[in-house]
């Protein structure tokens, strides 16, 4: 099953068509309270009838528009460890995004510096929360999985001894997510995740190359934090990043990225020069 956000309303695809679930169900019309009430919704879900309204991929939000947390995992493939000059980490390193950054499938991001680079990733989307879920029980409280993008301001991200992460990953529109919520289900074992930059690939993995996978995620998360519905979890990003390029490569105005994963589909990011392009840390 396929959720998107179409013009701020939660809709069920069916291939290029789209089913207005308020309309339809009495769910949402707003995704986050379809997120909310998750259990009920996929029971209706189920015998919902198939979508009849063509789909405009330009009217696309993010399928989790608010969410209440973001978690997101740095060095969660082993090329991107080892590019990063780090051995492999023993338990998950995790920073948040701030939620007011999330973005849909089809943006131009303004750039706020001379630095901004990608990352794709799988996103996991909360359902049903919890609070020490167990790692056996896990899948049952995700919703579906997203391709989400961890936009990132190197020079932000680099300025401090140890560096921090999150505020240089939140910057508007630095967390595109969609094109669809796909449930558990039909995300297929094994799924290529790519990133194209100008039609270039860049990054090219597979997402059983994870360290963590998400249900050791939902578990080792959930032992600390309470998860909420439309919690989202950014698992980490395979090797091919910019900033470990020789010479590094970042994002220009004019830039296409394309993120995709096998069976959930693909987000298109532009970039254009930003009013503050010449931001620098420390000079706010
Ligand atoms: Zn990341």
């Amino acid at each position: 099953m396929r959720l998107a956000n179409v013009g701020g309303r939660a809709a069920l695809i069916t291939g290029d068509r789209a089913l207005d679930v308020f309309d339809a169900g009495g769910f949402g019309p707003d995704p986050m309270a379809v997120l909310a009430d998750w259990t009920a919704f996929t029971e209706w879900a189920r015998s919902a009838p198939p979508g009849s309204v063509p789909v405009d991929p330009d009217r696309l939000g993010p399928p989790v528009p608010r969410p209440r947390q973001v978690f997101a995992v740095a060095l969660n493939y082993p090329p991107h460890a080892a590019e990063a000059g780090f051995e492999p980490p023993a338990d998950p390193l995790v920073f948040t995004k701030f939620p007011t950054c999330i973005a849909g499938p089809r943006e131009t991001v303004e750039l706020p510096g001379d630095r901004v680079d990608w990352e794709v990733e799988l996103v996991a989307a909360i359902g049903r929360g919890g609070h020490r879920i167990p790692e056996e029980r896990a899948l049952d409280h995700v919703a579906g999985f997203l391709v989400g993008q961890d936009l990132s301001e190197r020079r932000v991200q680099l300025l401090g001894k140890p560096p921090q992460f999150s505020l240089a990953k939140s910057f508007p529109g630095f967390g595109p997510t969609g094109p669809h919520l796909t449930t558990v289900d039909e995300l297929p074992g094994g799924a290529a995740i790519t990133c194209l930059l100008n039609g270039s690939v860049v990054q090219s993995a597979s997402i059983e190359d994870m360290i963590f996978g998400v249900p050791e995620l939902v578990s080792r998360l959930s032992a600390i934090c309470a998860l909420l519905p439309g919690d989202l979890i950014f698992t980490g990003t395979p090797g091919g990043v910019g900033n470990r390029m020789d010479p590094p490569r970042y994002l220009t105005p004019d830039d296409v990225l394309i993120s995709r994963i096998d069976g959930l589909g693909e987000l298109t990011t532009t970039f254009r020069e930003g009013a503050d392009r010449r931001f620098r840390p420390g000079s706010a």
